[in-house]
């Protein structure tokens, strides 16, 4: 049987990574973050110290990037080299840098072929890959794709719930921040043509899930 490829796209948190890997899981498939791979060049742009607004200095840092995913959703991971930043790539200071990173055209190319070249080779029966671009530029001829959304307060809420301690006004601040500079080079607010919507707003996390495999088995 061919790999079943699904793509999904949403904003941050509208629970798009939660809810691609609980359906991967339950379906035996893949499970692909492509934002992992944004932070994991972010983090590795400051530890090598260079200046991420300079696209030149990230464009060379592509030559020595040697990323890593877990793609079982059981087993996730992420690895820069042979450092495990699974973690490190999820705090603030990585957070508030890595649209600096997403919005040169050079790295979103290279990172796109990385991503097909992934959805492309593996053994699962099918792979969710999930970010902003999914549905329209790394894989706009999935026979299955979905534009995962949520109210901006829902969002909030659940990001500051996320990141304990952290108050929900300042995690709503950063995320619509990032919301902002992410929309100046990716549109994943309205759904392109074909694109199925899933409004997570008012369905708590097992509706979400069960909403997004009844779109997947529909198609399969
Ligand atoms: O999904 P996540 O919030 O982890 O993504 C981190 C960042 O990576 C986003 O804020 C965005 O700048 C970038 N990104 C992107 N295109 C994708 C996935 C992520 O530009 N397909």
């Amino acid at each position: 049987m061919k790999r079943l490829i699904v793509a999904v796209d949403g904003p941050a948190g509208s629970g798009k990574s939660s809810v691609s890997r609980a359906a991967a899981r339950a379906l035996g498939f893949d499970y692909q973050d492509t934002g992992a791979a944004y932070r994991a060049l972010a983090w590795f742009g400051l530890e090598r110290g260079i200046e991420l607004d300079d696209p030149a200095q990230v464009i060379a840092l592509l030559d020595s990037f040697d990323y890593l995913i877990g793609l079982d959703p059981d087993g996730y991971f992420v690895r820069v080299g042979s450092t495990d930043v699974t973690s490190a790539i999820r705090e603030p200071r990585v957070s508030e840098v890595v649209s600096k990173v997403a919005r040169i055209p050079e790295v979103r190319e290279w990172l796109n072929n990385l991503f097909r070249r992934i959805m492309l080779d593996g053994r699962a029966p099918g792979i969710i890959t999930e970010g902003r671009d999914i549905t329209t530029v790394v894989a706009p001829d999935a026979p299955v794709r979905v534009l995962l959304t949520a109210s901006e307060a829902a969002r909030s809420a659940r990001r500051a719930a996320e990141l304990d301690g952290h108050s929900a006004s300042k995690v709503g601040r950063d995320l619509a921040s990032r919301d902002a500079q992410d929309l100046k080079v990716v549109d994943f607010m309205n759904a392109a043509e074909g694109v199925t919507v899933i409004d997570s707003t008012e369905l708590d996390f097992e509706a979400t899930v069960d909403a997004l495999l009844k779109v997947i088995r529909k198609a399969a």
